[in-house]
């Protein structure tokens, strides 16, 4: 049970050598302009300090909506019959790939629902290794960076994705408290599998990225604190996190009112969770999230000044966007890339902050290990 020490101010707090679960749940809960204010401003100095300003891209292509699961949350689990299922061609994501690269980039991430199937799995490796072959510049002599982000698999899988060339990995918990996740998925999915995937990651050799959703129902801020913990002691080297958004088309559309009238709520909360992140892990990489934006329009922009370093453009071909929608709302979903690849230059100039063109900008605290 937590017992809210008001004795601390929020400045004694970020200021101590070493935060605890109460220090991080006080932080987490501080409201006042100030107080958020001094939290950002220990978020984005940590930031300075472990990994300097640059913000370093990766270009996103949602590869397929094909997804043999069903967690409640998500508008393209397998029983959305709504959407229209897709899977690009190795050639488009080899084309976009090389759109990417030719932004000056350094990296991609391809996403796309879980699928476990050899003939998926064979697929991803194929289009890895080309992606490599074929997006090699005197600026980028060992091609473009690679991403992934296609759900639980097995060690032996995930071995074949890294000596393809993929060398980093996201896979959110979605919530470190079994509980939480098991009231966020069906029976099949389980708290266990996820935590031995995690890990099975990190014995591949891929850097690790995981991540939660922030403000779904019954989740309090000391969960969120647990989080934080969480990442630390499962080592990760990316973190990933967005506001809970409710989808329609999903068993969790009985939270829309409510998710709603609470919504400046969690995205206050998903800023403090990247700053209380950064001062707590300090030198990860952390992604200011596409969902911050459905919110906020500078919202991207704001996880930034919170302490982020990672910017995801949208680069999947836009005729297939629509159908990838985790949640409602989502932006973007009609700038055609180019427009995007200046929208979003745009933005991180406009806060200041120099973007790390050509650069991988691999985890810190990955290199360091
Ligand atoms: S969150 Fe991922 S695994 Fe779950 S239903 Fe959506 S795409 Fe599938």
């Amino acid at each position: 049970m937590y017992i809210n020490n008001k004795s601390n101010s929020i400045e004694d707090i970020i200021n101590k050598a070493k935060l605890d679960l109460y220090d991080l749940i006080t932080i987490l809960s501080a409201e006042s302009d100030e107080d958020l204010e001094l939290l950002r401003l220990k978020a984005y100095n940590t930031m300075l300090d472990y990994i300097g300003n640059k913000v370093y891209m990766r270009g996103l292509i949602e590869f397929s909506n094909i997804c043999t699961l069903d967690c409640y949350y998500c508008g393209i689990r397998k029983s959305n019959n709504k959407n229209e299922r897709y899977i690009l061609s190795k050639e488009e994501i080899i084309e976009t790939a090389k759109w990417i690269a030719s932004k000056n980039y350094a990296s991609l991430v391809l996403q796309s629902g879980e699928r476990q199937d050899e003939q998926f799995i064979s697929f991803l490796v194929d289009v890895i290794n080309t992606i490599k072959e074929e997006t090699k510049t005197d600026k980028l002599p060992d091609g473009l960076g690679i991403t992934l982000s296609v759900g639980e698999q097995t060690l032996e899988n995930y071995h074949r994705l890294y000596n393809a060339g993929a060398h980093r990995y996201l896979l959110r918990i979605e919530s470190s408290n079994s509980k939480l996740f098991a009231k966020l998925h069906p029976e099949n999915q389980s708290y266990i599998s996820r935590i031995e995937a995690l890990k099975n990651i990190k014995k591949s050799g891929m850097q690790l990225g995981t991540g939660v959703m922030i403000g779904f129902p019954g989740q309090t801020v000391e969960d969120l604190a647990n989080d934080i913990i969480f990442f630390k002691e499962i080592d990760a080297d990316m973190i990933g996190m967005g506001p809970y958004i409710v989808h329609n088309d999903t068993p969790m559309n009985i939270y829309l009112e409510q998710n709603k009238k609470d919504m400046l709520k969690i995205y206050n909360l998903a800023l403090k969770m990247i700053a209380a992140t950064r001062i707590f892990l300090k030198d990860v990489n952390i992604a200011s999230t596409t969902a911050l934006q459905a919110i906020n329009y500078f919202g991207r922009e704001e996880g930034l000044r919170f302490g982020a370093n990672i910017i995801m453009p949208q680069t999947t071909p836009i005729e297939y966007r629509k159908e990838y929608q985790l949640y409602e709302g989502k932006p973007c979903l009609d700038d055609i890339a180019e427009e995007c690849a200046i929208c979003v230059q745009n933005r991180i100039q406009s806060i200041g902050r120099p973007i790390g063109y050509n650069e991988w900008g691999d985890s810190r605290h990955f290199l360091k290990r």
